[in-house]
């Protein structure tokens, strides 16, 4: 098990969980915890049952003919876009509203940027009938707005972040001084593989139903279990981490990680985390961060407000420090015309993360008899606007 987390929460040498002593406690009561709970086969029952009839799993595994031809390769596209709420993210805020009835919470807490986590997390409380804030920068409310609706119909409070640059990492500050304050009956959502140690382990783990149906899947209809690459677009990382998962250990699946460059990687406007980061903290998780000399956060930038994220989790940094996962960097123009590109030949509307993965077709050859697995993350119909604009449709 090379590649998964230690007991540390380490992968290689990055992770664990680097946050304030006044928050230890909380972190602590979930990392002793989490694995019991998740192993729990009573746990596993509730939480497959609402994946299968809430969520809408097994997502299906769809051989994309007419893409295949294009390229002249054999491209499955596993269909996340198909999950409710149209991304994978419902996989892992469904775990965690599960992990807090166990902890006793009756209150959780996000922190949210595009909105897209804010929606996944409120979606989960008015399920279960759980109070929900979600923290997000007053920038982002005003460039988010319907996602902010979203959240405020499904009965979540959104407060906004007033300090700083007052986006994602102003909102997370405010998230985790609501912890460290809430400490006994809150529970904080993070939304992808990132945070301190049990956080990437347990978003990963929630996320690996992914790989996991991917195998069965795949051995129906191709009689094995592995394909030759599987490719996902990294922000955080956990839509990635869901799809490799089952096999970050067996060497001859390849992983390719696909990462914003933005308006290119050397422009200071790109969220090419591996090709830019050096190590450093960030959320409480050792990692490959965009920063400057003097160890400041840079802004990120890209075109997705969902890979538009100056770090990458542990995992993530780990997978291309060790050279086990090949990380390849797309444009926003690229990524702009491989999502039209998909919509016009399969009847697909990605979300322009997704739209990444497919971009790289244009960077990398395949052999006619590879079978390649695009991980779809995510629907298109929240960055229509995006894309009317862009294409002046
Ligand atoms: C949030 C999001 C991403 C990026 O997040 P990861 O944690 O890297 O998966 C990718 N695709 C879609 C559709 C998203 O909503």
């Amino acid at each position: 098990m090379k590649y998964q987390a230690d007991e540390n929460g380490y992968y290689g040498n990055f992770g664990g969980a680097f946050i304030p002593e006044m928050l230890y406690p909380n972190t602590e009561e979930l990392r002793l915890n989490y694995l019991n709970i998740m192993e729990d086969p009573s746990f596993e029952k509730e939480f497959h049952a609402l994946l299968k009839d809430y969520v809408g799993r097994p997502t299906p595994l769809y051989f994309a003919e007419r893409l295949s031809k294009k390229y002249n390769t054999r491209i499955y596209l596993k269909r996340e876009d198909l999950c409710h709420t149209g991304a994978h993210k419902v996989n892992n805020t469904i775990g965690q509203i599960l992990m807090a009835k166990r902890l006793g919470k009756d209150r959780i807490i996000a922190e949210t940027g595009a909105g897209q986590h804010g929606v996944a997390t409120a979606t989960v409380c008015a399920l279960m009938g759980i109070e929900c804030i979600v923290y997000m920068g007053e920038i982002d409310i005003a460039r988010q707005a319907p996602n902010v609706a979203r959240m405020k119909m499904l009965g979540a409070e959104v407060r906004p972040a007033l300090s700083g640059s007052r986006t994602l990492k102003d909102a997370t500050n405010e998230a985790i001084r609501d912890w460290i304050n809430n400490p006994v009956n809150t529970h904080y959502i993070i939304g992808s593989v990132v945070g301190p140690h049990p956080y990437p382990d347990m978003v990963a783990r929630f996320q690996s139903v992914v790989s996991k149906e991917i195998k069965s899947q795949l051995l129906e209809k191709e009689g094995r279990e592995n394909p030759d690459y599987v490719v996902a677009c990294v922000g955080g990382g956990s839509n990635a981490a869901g799809a490799y998962y089952h096999y970050l250990d067996e060497e001859e699946v390849g992983i390719i990680a696909v990462e914003a460059a933005g308006k290119g990687v050397h422009s200071g406007e790109s969220a090419a985390t591996s090709a830019l980061g050096k190590i450093g903290i960030i959320h409480g998780s050792k990692t490959l961060l965009m920063q400057t000399e003097d160890g400041q956060i840079t802004e990120p930038y890209s075109i997705s407000a969902g890979l538009d994220y100056p770090g990458v989790g542990p995992m993530h940094a780990h997978l291309y420090e060790s050279g086990r996962g090949e990380f390849i960097s797309i444009t926003d123009d690229e990524a702009m015309q491989a999502g039209r590109m998909v919509a016009e030949l399969e009847g697909i509307i990605p979300a322009i993360e997704t739209s990444h993965a497919f971009a790289i077709f244009n960077h990398r050859n395949f052999k006619p008899e590879d079978l390649v697995v695009i991980n779809l993350s995510g629907r298109g119909d929240k960055d229509l606007q995006t894309y009317i604009d862009y294409f002046k449709l």
